[in-house]
C-alpha cells in the first residue's frame, strides 16, 4: 500500500462496485474511517450491467442522484419478445407514469455510473484505492480482522470487513461462508455497446427525445432455448445489446458467448434495430443465478457479504443493481451500529440479515423465486416448443388463404397435441405456478 495510508480503519470494503460503494458511502457519512479496495484501474472498469437502474432504491443511498449522475434515458416502455427463428411474439408496456419525476428507472453505463458513485463516496470521506487485489481475509480465531492486499505492506486491519467482490467471490469461499459454485449457479453474459445517432434511436424505438428510453427482453430462440435472456436497451447515443445464458447449458450446447451474440445480431428481429450502428465495447461477465438456495452465509464475526457476492440477484425481474446498493447500505448501517456498541460479533452483525428481511423485499422475493430457475431449466419446452407453437398458431390464424377459420383452429389444436399432450401442458403449468407463487 502507499506509505501515507494508515493500515487501521473502522471498516474495510472489498470491491468498488455498486454494493461496495453504497456501503462505503454510508459508513463514511456516519464518520467511520472507511477504505474501499478495488482491483480495477478505476471503479467501474471491470463492471458490466445491461443495464437498468431503479430510481427509488438507488435514491435511498444516493438521494436525488438523477439530477447530476450520468444516467442515460428514463425507461418509459418495457417489452418482452418471445423469439422463434423467424418470428417474434411481442408484449410491451408503456406508461407516461414511468416518466414522472423521478422516473421509475434509467438505462445506465457502468463505467460512468460507478465513477460517479465513487466520487460521492470519496466526498463523504471514504478512501477509494484502485489497482489493488485483496488476496486474502485476515482472521484471528473466528474473527475477521482485516485483509491482505497484493502489494508490499498490504495488510489492512478493521473490526468490520464488508465483502462486495461481486459474483464468484473468492473471499467468501476462503472463509467457508460459501461452497464452490457449480456451473448452473451462474449465467454467462456477453454485451456489446452499439453507437447510433440519438435521432435514429428515437425513430427506431418510437421515442420522442432523450428523456424517453425503452428496454426489450428477448427469450426463446434468442438464447437457443437455453435458460437466459437477451436484451436491447436504449442509451442516449448507443444501444446496449446482450445475451445471457446458463453456463451449464452453454457448455452442453457447445456455444461460446461470442457465437451467441453474433447469432443474435443477425436475427431478423434484431438486425434492423442495430443497423448502421458502430460497434463499441464488447464485454463479458457473469450473473449469479443460484438465488436464495445458494446464498452464502451473509455475516460472521467481523464480516458481512453484500451484492452479487451474496447471490442477491433476481434474474426474473432483472434486479441486481438495486439489491447490491441496498444490501451495501444495510451492511453499512449494521457496521455503524457495531461501532456504536463496540461489538463486532456475528450476533450484532446478524442484524444485517434481519434488516435485509424486514426493511427490503429482497429476501422475500428471492425466497419466492427460489425454484424458478430450476423450473425453467427442467422444462425446456417452455423456451423452445411453446414459442414455436404460439408462433405457428398466430401465423396460421393471421395468414389469409383459402382455408376456413374453423379448419385452421382444428389444425392448430392437432398441431399443439402432436407437440405436447394435454397432461404434459397441464403439468408444465402446475409446476410453473408452484415454482413462482
Ligand atoms: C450483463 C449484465 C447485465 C445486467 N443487467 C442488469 C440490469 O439491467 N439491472 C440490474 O439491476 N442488474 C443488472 N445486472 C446485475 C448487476 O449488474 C449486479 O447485480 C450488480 O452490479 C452487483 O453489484 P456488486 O457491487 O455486488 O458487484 P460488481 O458490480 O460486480 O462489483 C464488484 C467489484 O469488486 C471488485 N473486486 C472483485 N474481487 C476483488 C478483490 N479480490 N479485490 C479487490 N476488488 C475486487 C471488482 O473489480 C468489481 O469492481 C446485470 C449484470 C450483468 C453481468
Amino acid at each position: 500500500m502507499a506509505t501515507d495510508v494508515s493500515n487501521k480503519f473502522d471498516v474495510i470494503v472489498v470491491g468498488a462496485g455498486l454494493a461496495g460503494l453504497a456501503a462505503a458511502h454510508t459508513c463514511a457519512q456516519a464518520g467511520l474511517e472507511t477504505i474501499v479496495i478495488e482491483r480495477g484501474t478505476k471503479p467501474g472498469t471491470k463492471n458490466v450491467m445491461g443495464g437498468v437502474l431503479y430510481t427509488r432504491p438507488t435514491a435511498k443511498v444516493f438521494p436525488e442522484f438523477w439530477k447530476d449522475a450520468p444516467v442515460e434515458r428514463p425507461v418509459i416502455e418495457q417489452g418482452a419478445w418471445l423469439l422463434t427463428s423467424d418470428s417474434a411474439i411481442k408484449l410491451a408496456y408503456r406508461s407516461q407514469r414511468f416518466a414522472d419525476d423521478p422516473p421509475n428507472a434509467f438505462t445506465v453505463l457502468r463505467v460512468k455510473l460507478d465513477k460517479y458513485f465513487a466520487d460521492q463516496a470519496e466526498k463523504s470521506g471514504a478512501l477509494v484505492i484502485c489497482e489493488t487485489l485483496v488476496e486474502e481475509v485476515l482472521t484471528d480465531g473466528d474473527n475477521v480482522i482485516g485483509v491482505r492486499c497484493g502489494r508490499a505492506e498490504g495488510d489492512l486491519y478493521a473490526p468490520v470487513v464488508i465483502i462486495a467482490e461481486g459474483v464468484n467471490s473468492e473471499l467468501t469461499r476462503q472463509l467457508g461462508m460459501q461452497t464452490d459454485l457449480k456451473l448452473d449457479d451462474t449465467a454467462s453474459v456477453v454485451k456489446e455497446l452499439i453507437r447510433l445517432d440519438p435521432k435514429v434511436i428515437e425513430d427506431r424505438f418510437n421515442l420522442s427525445g432523450e428523456h424517453e428510453g425503452t428496454t426489450i427482453e428477448m427469450y426463446g430462440d434468442a438464447t437457443l432455448g437455453m435458460l437466459g435472456t437477451a436484451f436491447v436497451y436504449t442509451n442516449k447515443d448507443s444501444i446496449s445489446l446482450g445475451v445471457g445464458f446458463l453456463l451449464s447449458q452453454a457448455v452442453e450446447a457447445a456455444q461460446t458467448p461470442y457465437d451467441m451474440l453474433q447469432r443474435l445480431k443477425q436475427h431478423s428481429m434484431v438486425a434492423p434495430l442495430i443497423e448502421g450502428g458502430e460497434t463499441g465495447e464488447y464485454m463479458t461477465h457473469m450473473i449469479p443465478e443460484g438465488g436464495y438456495n445458494r446464498m452464502p452465509q451473509l455475516f460472521g464475526h467481523g464480516v458481512m457479504v453484500v451484492g452479487d457476492a451474496a447471490m442477491l440477484v433476481n434474474g426474473i425481474h432483472r434486479e441486481g443493481s438495486n439489491y447490491a446498493l441496498l444490501s451495501g447500505q444495510l451492511a453499512a448501517e449494521t457496521a455503524i451500529e457495531a461501532h456504536e456498541n463496540g461489538d463486532f460479533s456475528g450476533k450484532t452483525l446478524s442484524h444485517y440479515r434481519a434488516r435485509l428481511l424486514d426493511e427490503t423485499p429482497i429476501l422475500r422475493d428471492l425466497r419466492k423465486y427460489r425454484n424458478a430457475a430450476h423450473y425453467v431449466e427442467s422444462h425446456p419446452a417452455l423456451l423452445s416448443t411453446y414459442p414455436d407453437l404460439v408462433s405457428d398458431a398466430m401465423y396460421e390464424m393471421l395468414n389469409v388463404d383459402d382455408v376456413p377459420k374453423r379448419q385452421k383452429q382444428w389444425e392448430i389444436v392437432r398441431m399443439v397435441l402432436r407437440a405436447r399432450s394435454l397432461v404434459g401442458m397441464a403439468w408444465d403449468g402446475i409446476d410453473g405456478a408452484r415454482s413462482m407463487l
